[in-house]
Parts: structure tokens; sequence; C-alpha cells
């Protein structure tokens, strides 16, 4: 075992040297002398606002009232923005790493556990023509950091809602109304669910997926996002 594990330990450092991932800073992508934290230069972190804070959506049900938990971990700025969208628009798809492993950072800290992390779904078609789901990444690799498994076939998303940046929160609410859907019903009754996004905003999406999954009989839903706006 030992063996194996050394074998890997060289194989990556192998593969260190071939394939840096550290020779850019993911934001400006200037060149980075040194191994950095989460491969963002000095100047592009003192620019971006590392802070956790949580908020508290109240969850109203037929018989019963619940909060979600929502743990953001910077502040959306100019820096933020240019990141996410070099990840979202412009497949940078390594990006998420980094993304992911600041949120753990945060959320390591706060001595939580879970039984599974569930990503804000994106409507098939969307999911098509961009190649991917950006929240399923960051599940996907949030989960290797906090050693909690993802499942990206629990929750579904049945229709393609408005862009919501220019709605006003009720609007946003209404808009998200019915908009998932429970995929494998199996997977939610009594676990503590994390759910994942990238952008933060009113909190309607992660009030309407929280609802789902608590209908569906999950007994906690705690959500994390990478920037609030
Ligand atoms: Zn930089």
């Amino acid at each position: 075992m030992k063996l194996i594990t050394e074998s890997l330990a060289y194989l990556n450092e192998f593969l260190e040297m071939i394939y840096p991932s550290n020779i850019k800073c993911v934001c400006c992508e200037g060149e980075l002398e040194n191994k950095i934290a989460f491969n963002i230069c000095e100047y592009c972190q003192s620019k971006i606002e590392f802070k956790p804070v949580w908020s508290s959506l109240y969850i109203e049900r037929e018989y019963s009232q619940n909060y979600t938990e929502v743990l953001t971990v910077t502040e959306y700025n100019k820096v933020i923005r240019r990141l996410i969208y070099k990840f979202k628009y412009n497949s940078q798809t390594y990006i998420a790493r980094e993304m992911a492993s600041i949120m753990a950072n945060f959320l390591e800290g706060e001595n939580l556990s879970f039984d599974v992390i569930i990503p804000v779904p994106l409507f098939v078609a969307k999911k098509r023509k961009r190649g991917f789901n950006q929240a399923e990444l960051l599940a996907k690799y949030l989960g290797e950091h906090i050693k909690v498994r993802h499942d990206i076939n629990v929750l579904g998303r049945i229709k393609e809602t408005e862009t919501m940046h220019m709605l006003t929160k009720e609007q946003r609410r209404e808009n998200v109304k019915g908009v998932f859907s429970v995929e494998d019903p199996t997977q939610i009754p009594l676990k503590n669910i994390l759910l994942v996004d990238d952008i933060y905003t009113t909190g309607a999406t992660i009030k309407e997926c929280s609802e789902v999954l608590l209908n569906a009989g999950a007994s906690k839903v705690t959500a994390v996002a990478f920037a609030r706006s």
C-alpha cells in the first residue's frame, strides 16, 4: 500500500513537471513564480474579498417550517466577475478546482457534516450548449476536498428560467416556481444535504431547491455558493 502511495506521489510530481498547475494566475493569467494558494496571484488575491457570510432562508412548507443556512465565501466584484466569466462562458473549467478549494477552506472551519452534495441543476439544453454545469463541477471538487460524495442525478430542472438579473426579488421567486424536480426520490429521505451553486443573489433558486428537497424528505438542507452579489 505504501509503495502504491509513494508511486502515486512520484507520478503526481512527474505530471506537475510536465503540466504545471501553478504557472499562471487563474484570474489575470499573470505568471506565478511560486506556488501560491488557489493559484491566484497576490495582486488578484488582494482584490478579492474572502469573507464567509452566513444567511438564513426561511422555507415555508405545508406542515412545518425550515431554514436553509447559506454560506457564501466571496463578495461579487470585478475580479470575481471575470473569474466566473472565464469559467462559465470561456470553458476554463480548471477554475472550478480553485473555486471549490476556496469554498472547502471555509466550510472545513465550520465543523459541519453532510451525507451528500447536490449541485443546483441546469436545464438540459443549457448544459448541452455550455458543455457542462458549473455547479456540478464545483460540487465534484468540493466533494473531493471535504470527502462527501456528490450526486448529479437527484435534482433536475424541468424548464428554463428567464435571465434573472433584471428581475426584482418577487419576480425571481415567481420565476423559479416549479422549475426543479426530484429525479431520484430514493436518495433524499433523511439526508443531510449540501446544495452548491456558483453565485448567490436573492436566494430564490436555493430556496426553491430546498423546498423541493425538504418536501421529498430531506432532513436538512444547507447551501454554499462561491460569491454573493
Ligand atoms: Zn492574478
